[in-house]
């Protein structure tokens, strides 16, 4: 299953680290940012609950860049 979020960060730096952030994250089978659009995509993997997974990719990104934001609600 693949979903699309709205996110807010300031630069492509913080994107690009709240990428790897959700990509390491459990349930998480791919993920990708793009900075210009303000989105991030997440494939999550067979089985995961999308909305508790991205809580804690969420969880992930606020502690590398606190003042990110994921619409995932
Ligand atoms: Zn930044």
């Amino acid at each position: 299953m693949k979903k699309t979020y709205k996110i807010e960060v300031d630069c492509a730096n913080c994107a690009n680290k709240m990428e790897l952030a959700a990509k390491k994250t459990e349930g998480v089978k791919d993920a990708s940012v793009n900075f210009m659009a303000l989105k991030m995509k997440v494939e999550f993997q067979d089985g995961a609950d999308p909305e508790a997974v991205m809580d804690q990719v969420f969880r992930a990104c606020r502690k590398i860049e606190p003042d990110c934001e994921i619409y995932y609600k």
